[in-house]
C-alpha cells in the first residue's frame, strides 16, 4: 500500500509541476513515506533525515504511518522536517509545501471524512503490474498491531470508483492489477445494479476489462475468506492461483492472546477449501515469532504448521512491541536472542518449503509477465501465475506476457526457457 500511496503522491506533485530529481542530483524536496509496523522501520527514518540534511538541506516531508503515530514527536525530534502528513491526509501535501516554502512547518494527521482519493489526479503511465488500493484500515485489533491506530477504521472504496481507476490503469499500461488493503477481503460495496457485493463480485467485474490479464489481491484475513471468494479462485481465469493468508502462529493459545479470532483448524479449513477449488494454488502467509509468552513448545507448533501446509513463500518477523498496543505491556516478553534463534529456524523451514514448491514447478509451462530486466545482459525477469520470480533470455520486452517452460528451481526464483512470445 505504501508503494501505491507513493505513486499517488508523485502524481499529485507532478500535477503541481514538481518532478523527480534526475539520478545522482540532490532533490529540493524529499518525501519519506514511512511504515510503523515494526520498530526497525521507524528507527531508519531518523537516520535518513540526518543523512538527507547533511548536504543540501532539502525540504523534508514525513508521510505515512510513522507520521500518523508520531506527528508532533517528529517535529520536536527533527527540526529539519518541515511537513508531517498522515496516510489519510496526503492530498493536502501541495498546500503544505507552499507553507514550507514560506518557512512555516505543519502537521496534518487528520482522518478527514472526505476521501483523499477524490482529490487525487488521474493515473499517469504505470508499469505492467500495478497496485490498486480498494480498502484501507482495520477493525480487528490484533493485540500486537498498530494498523488500526495508524490507518484508522475499515473503509471500502466505492465499486464504481474502483472500476474506473482499474480502467484508467489498464489505459495507462497495466496488464496485472493487485488489489490492496490491510484487510482486502473485507471489502464490500454496491455493484452497478445496486446489489451488495464482496471482493469476489468486484474481481468478477474487473475481469471483464479486456486489457486486464491478471488479478491478484493482498492482504487477507482468514476470517473474511468467504466461500464466494474461495470459489472465485476456481471460476475466474484471470484471478491468479495465489493466496496470501497470514496465520501468525501455529499455536491456538498464542492466536487467542494475539486476538486473531481464528484457530489453526479454522485456518487450515480455508486452505483446504482453496486447494479443492484450485489444486495448484500457491499458498503464502505471515508469521510472528516471540510473541509475549510464546513457549518453545508453542513455537514448535508453528514449525509443524509450516511443514504441514507446504507454503510457496512467506514473510516472517520477530515480534516488535508497538507503543499503545496491548501486547507491548504484556508480561513474559521474549528475550531477543530467543527470538533470533526462533526466526532463524522458522526461516530455514520456510526456505525448505519454498524450494520444494519451486522444484515441483520444474517442467511446467506457464505464462510469465515480464516486469523488469535481469542482472545480466539479455536477461529478463517476470512473474509466473504462482507469483514466482522467473528469469530467462530472449527477444522480448517489459510488459510482454510470454509462454515459458520452468527448467530449474532455487528457493527464491526459477530459471525459465522462452517458448513463445
Ligand atoms: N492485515 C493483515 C496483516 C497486515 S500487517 C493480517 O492481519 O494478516 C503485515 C504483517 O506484519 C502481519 O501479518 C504481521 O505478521 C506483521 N506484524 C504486524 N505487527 C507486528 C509486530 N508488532 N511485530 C512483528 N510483526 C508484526
Ligand atoms: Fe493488524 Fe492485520 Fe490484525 Fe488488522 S487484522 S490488527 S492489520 S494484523
Amino acid at each position: 500500500m505504501n508503494v501505491y500511496d507513493g505513486e499517488r503522491m508523485a502524481e499529485l506533485l507532478a500535477a503541481q509541476g514538481i518532478t523527480p530529481a534526475p539520478e545522482g542530483e540532490d532533490a529540493d524536496l524529499v518525501v519519506l513515506n514511512t511504515c510503523h509496523i515494526r520498530e526497525k522501520a521507524v528507527d531508519r527514518i531518523y537516520s535518513d533525515i540526518g543523512r538527507l540534511s547533511k548536504n543540501k538541506s532539502p525540504l523534508i516531508a514525513v508521510a505515512g504511518c510513522v507520521a500518523q503515530a508520531e506527528g508532533e514527536e517528529i517535529m520536536r525530534r527533527a527540526p529539519e522536517v518541515s511537513m508531517v502528513v498522515g496516510p489519510q491526509a496526503y492530498h493536502r501535501l501541495p498546500a503544505m509545501i507552499e507553507e514550507a516554502v514560506a518557512g512555516r512547518r505543519s502537521v496534518d494527521t487528520d482522518m478527514p471524512a472526505e476521501t483523499k482519493f477524490d482529490k487525487l489526479p488521474a493515473r499517469r503511465k504505470v508499469g505492467p503490474s500495478a497496485f490498486l488500493t480498494v480498502q484501507e484500515g482495520c477493525d480487528k485489533f490484533c493485540t500486537y498491531c498498530v494498523v488500526p491506530y495508524t490507518r484508522g477504521a475499515e473503509v471500502s472504496r466505492p465499486y464504481a470508483d474502483l472500476l474506473a481507476e482499474a480502467q484508467r490503469l489498464t489505459d495507462a499500461g497495466a496488464m496485472e492489477i493487485t488489489l490492496v488493503g490491510q484487510n482486502v477481503n473485507a471489502w464490500t460495496g454496491e455493484d452497478a445494479k445496486g446489489r451488495s457485493v464482496g471482493l469476489d463480485g468486484l474481481i468478477r467485474d474487473l475481469a471483464e476489462i479486456p486489457a486486464l490479464k491478471r488479478i491478484r489481491y493482498t492482504t487477507s484475513h482468514p476470517n473474511d475468506m468467504t466461500e464466494g471468494l474461495i470459489a472465485a479462485h476456481g471460476e475466474i481465469e484471470k484471478l491468479m492461483p495465489f493466496l496470501h493468508l497470514p496465520v501468525q502462529s501455529g499455536s491456538d493459545r498464542v492466536l487467542k492472546a494475539m486476538n486473531r479470532s481464528h484457530s489453526v483448524e479454522s485456518y487450515l479449513k480455508v486452505l483446504d477449501r482453496a486447494r479443492t477449488v484450485r489444486s495448484d494454488i500457491a499458498l503464502s502467509g505471515d508469521f510472528i515469532v516471540g510473541f509475549p509468552g510464546e513457549s518453545d513448545a508453542e513455537f514448535e507448533e508453528t514449525l509443524s504448521l509450516v511443514a504441514h501446509v507446504g507454503y510457496a513463500q512467506c514473510f516472517s518477523f520477530k515480534y516488535s512491541p508497538r507503543p499503545g498496543t496491548p501486547a507491548a505491556t504484556m508480561d513474559d516478553q521474549i528475550a531477543p536472542e530467543v527470538m533470533d534463534e526462533r526466526l532463524q529456524r522458522l526461516q530455514a523451514a520456510l526456505q525448505v518449503s519454498s524450494l520444494a514448491f519451486n522444484q515441483a514447478s520444474v517442467g511446467r509451462k506457464c505464462q510469465v509477465l515480464i516486469d523488469r530486466t535481469g542482472r545480466h545482459e539479455g536477461q529478463w525477469l517476470g512473474k509466473s501465475p504462482w507469483l514466482q520470480s522467473v528469469y530467462f533470455e530472449g527477444d522480448v520486452k517489459i510488459g510482454d506476457l510470454v509462454e515459458v517452460e520452468l527448467v530449474e528451481a532455487g528457493p527464491n526464483s526459477l530459471r525459465g526457457r522462452l517458448l513463445a512470445v
